[in-house]
């Protein structure tokens, strides 16, 4: 007899990661898909990374780590947020996980009864609804349209909060969008937060460094409300480790407790080796991620530029950060396909074209936002242009 939890039940599926596997199987039969699915990075993770790892092996760091992570790895990040962030943390306020998706839901599980309310900007990433609702959670979303630039006021987040309001989660730069948040932009929702003293704030900074507007401002920094945030990062997209799986949370003590409580009975520290691994990543030079951020930036430039002159039916807005680019596709919605099927929404123009063009990207309805699509340029030169070419061509062919 088949019996799943009510708690998964209510779970959907990860569309990134779905729309990834759907074109791993379509290369597999021999069809030559591009991908612009799945976020990361497609950079080898850089030589002296590995190094470490190798020597991790070599000097037996093969036993259990302490359950937040190795304080020498603790002590590593601690450094990194002063020293980049001027973030003041304490090793026993960050605990270390398995990539920053599971310390994002670790406290999320941690601070987040049934029935109350988790403030989502949207656009957002994939999993952030999912997490509040596997918590038992109610999200509570407030629309960011690109005539916003994607970014929620300060007035919207006044209006979104109430008595039973418990955590806001916030992504910049974001994915999907690739917006990114000014210090002022910032400041303006502080002061929101600082009027609600019970509402904790889960700050995701995964992309820190994928940033082409300047400095990477953390809402941490403003000192009203700096007890209340939780700082999520890792080293996936900085670094090139998507598969390492190192992410961490930077916190109030109590909160930190209580994560790594949970992932004492759960999952234990993550693996000793990657943990070494990003030891090295935020002890050695930082020159491989200012040259990873210049690669996707000519990349973000070259995307928009092709896009722009081949396919000027999508609505663009040029991203200021992340490696991914969001435009508005409604244009393209009531259109027949050549063999006679209505692109009726997000949804159906990503299976077209992954059919029809063999080019992945991800519906915007799976970020809740209905009418965009998501492409991520975190790939070579020569896939970008191949895939905007078959785009253009496929949406070209579609007719009223
Ligand atoms: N947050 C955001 C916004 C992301 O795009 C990702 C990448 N999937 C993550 C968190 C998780 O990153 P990881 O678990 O690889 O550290
Ligand atoms: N950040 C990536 C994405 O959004 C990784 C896939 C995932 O974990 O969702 O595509």
């Amino acid at each position: 007899m088949e019996h799943i939890s009510d708690r998964i039940q209510a779970l959907a599926p990860s569309a990134t990661l779905a729309m990834s596997q759907m074109s791993s199987e379509l290369k597999a039969q021999g069809i030559d898909v591009v991908n612009l699915s799945v976020g990361e990075p497609d950079f080898a993770t850089p030589q002296h990374i590995k190094q470490a790892a190798k020597d991790a092996i070599d000097t037996d760091c093969t036993f259990y780590t302490a359950v937040p992570g190795y304080l020498s790895l603790r002590e590593a990040i601690a450094d990194k947020l002063a020293r980049e962030n001027e973030l003041h943390y304490d090793v026993s306020q960050i605990v270390v996980g398995n990539g920053a998706k599971h310390e994002l839901c670790n406290v999320v599980m941690s601070v987040v009864n049934p029935g109350d309310e988790v403030v989502i900007p949207m656009p957002a990433w994939v999993s952030y609804v999912q997490m509040v609702i596997l918590a038992g959670g109610k999200p509570v979303t407030i629309e960011a349209p690109l005539e916003q630039g994607f970014k929620i006021t300060a007035s919207q987040l006044e209006a979104a909060i109430t008595a039973r309001t418990r955590l806001l989660m916030l992504c910049s730069p974001s994915n999907p969008t690739g917006a990114v948040y000014t210090r002022d932009e910032l400041a303006a929702l502080a002061d929101v937060l600082e009027r609600h003293p019970n509402v904790m704030i889960l700050s995701d900074e995964i992309y820190e460094h994928i940033n082409y507007v300047g400095h990477h401002e953390s809402i941490g920094q403003f000192h009203s409300i700096s007890d209340r945030v939780i700082v999520i990062n890792g080293v996936s997209k900085a670094y090139a480790m998507t598969g390492w799986r190192i992410g961490y949370m930077a916190g109030p003590l109590w909160l930190a407790r209580a994560v790594s409580k949970l992932q004492g009975q759960y999952t234990s520290g993550v693996s000793s080796i990657a943990q070494k691994a990003a030891e090295a990543a935020y002890r050695s030079s930082q020159d491989c991620v200012e040259q990873m951020r210049q690669a996707f930036e000519r990349r973000r430039d070259l995307v928009v530029s092709l896009l722009q002159e081949q396919v000027p039916q999508l609505q663009l807005l040029t991203p200021d950060g992340a490696f991914y680019v969001f435009p508005r596709v409604t244009a393209l919605l009531g259109l027949t396909t050549p063999s006679g099927s209505v692109i009726a929404d997000d949804n159906d123009l990503a299976m077209y074209l992954l059919r029809e063009a063999h080019v992945a990207t991800v519906a915007g309805s799976a970020f809740g936002a209905p009418g965009y699509l998501r492409l991520s340029y975190a790939t070579s030169d020569d896939n970008l242009r191949e895939a905007v070419k078959r785009i253009a061509v496929a949406v070209n062919a579609l007719k009223q």
